[in-house]
């Protein structure tokens, strides 16, 4: 027997049967048979297809839960969820750091649906004060935030979260599975955008959402519902980005180390945020669920928001470009690009100063990227 070392791609949206009887028994049952394990009967690839139930069980081994499914981007995974779980009247707490894309779902299309959405600042002290004054039905985390790096301590928040008899949901695209497993710290939900780090190369679109089959049967009925599949060569893509995710992300976080080190020395740096400097307050924290601190690094740049920007646009290595995770290391300033729809008080309250400078470091040398920064802060 010889078998192809890579899965095929299954570029098919239909799948024909011998007969009408398993075609009807075959869409009947499908729901059920997600639940009990998902035997390779497709049928349609908006319910299911064969190469994305590959990469499905490769995110689901990284994440170390029962089982994953794939979208066609992280926004997709993100509201696919979350209209599988909430009704009118329920009430959603979420951190107020989140992703961009994220809060604007929440503020903006959740509550015309009837839900209720609140915001804790990211410390257990205000999520235990928001669960005291109200029962939610989910709590949305992010660890470490965007773009400050704050790290919650995950298994502490998820035990809060389950004491007040809510589902604990986090995004765990900064860190990658490579780095943090939140369902080994009791998460309910883990979702992606796969366009990030797990893809890997910024040339391709994705999200996963992971988790128990139990927790995932109404997000795949949702899935099949909204339409937001991952597509076959997406997905064979994306197989394809996550064979090097290991090794990528550890490089990467080892090249972070160095240039956070590198500005945290530096005369013209007021502040760096990443966990993995001894001088971080999520340092220790970090230790205890993290695997390394990862590829993101801010700081805060000694000038005002023109002096920054001035010297963002005289980096020649970091590219100016809004994502991250990927092999090409880049720079933003999240206050006139990711959080300019936030308001000044909230940015102020998450750190999101004029100066702050998000970098994404990549597969480039350490001593580039270093030599980049320095030539650009002391030009
Ligand atoms: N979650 C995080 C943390 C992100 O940074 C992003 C995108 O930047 C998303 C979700 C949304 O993912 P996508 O762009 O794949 O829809």
């Amino acid at each position: 027997m010889k078998h192809p070392i890579n899965p095929p791609i299954y570029w098919s949206v239909i799948f024909a049967f011998d007969t009408s009887d398993e075609l009807i028994e075959a869409a009947r049952n499908a729901r059920r048979r997600f639940r009990e394990g998902r035997p390779a009967d497709d049928l349609y690839t908006r319910w299911d297809n064969p190469t994305v139930r590959h990469v499905e069980h490769q995110l689901a081994h990284w994440e170390q839960t029962e089982e994953s499914l794939a979208f066609a981007s992280g926004m997709a995974a993100i509201a696919t969820s979350l209209l599988a779980y909430l009704r009118r009247g329920d009430r959603l707490l979420a951190m107020s750091s989140l992703y961009g894309g994220t809060v604007e779902f929440m503020n903006r299309v959740l509550p015309g649906f009837g839900v209720e959405v609140e915001w804790f600042d990211p410390d257990l002290d205000d999520l235990t004060r928001k669960l005291r004054s109200g029962k939610p039905k989910i709590v949305y985390f992010e660890s470490p935030t965007n773009p400050t790096l704050a790290v919650i301590p995950l298994r502490e928040a998820a035990a809060r979260v389950h004491e007040a008899g809510a589902l604990a949901f986090i995004d765990n695209t900064f860190a990658t599975p490579v780095l943090q497993n939140p369902a080994a710290f009791g998460f309910d939900l883990i979702l992606h955008s796969a366009t990030k780090a797990l893809c890997g190369h910024h040339d391709v679109m994705g999200g996963f959402a992971a988790g128990t089959r139990e927790r995932l049967e109404p997000v795949w009925e949702m899935r099949k519902l909204l339409g937001g599949v991952m597509d076959p060569l997406s997905a064979y893509m994306m197989h394809r980005g996550m064979e090097t995710l290991e090794l990528r992300v550890r490089r990467q976080s080892a090249t972070a180390q160095a240039v956070a080190a590198f500005l945290h020395r530096h005369s013209r740096v007021r502040r760096v945020h990443y966990p993995g400097l001894e001088s971080d307050p999520g340092y220790s924290i970090a230790r205890e669920q993290m695997r390394a601190p990862g590829c993101m690094v801010s700081f805060e740049f000694d000038g005002d928001d023109r002096a920054t920007a001035g010297m963002i646009d005289r980096l020649k290595v970091f590219r100016r470009a809004g994502s991250l995770g990927g092999v090409t290391s880049l720079v933003t300033q999240p206050a006139t690009t990711s959080h300019l729809h936030v308001p000044e008080a909230t940015r102020r309250r998450l750190g999101v100063t004029p100066n702050l400078v998000r970098l994404s470091v990549g597969l480039e040398p350490p001593e580039a990227l270093t030599a980049d920064l320095q030539q650009a802060m002391e030009a």
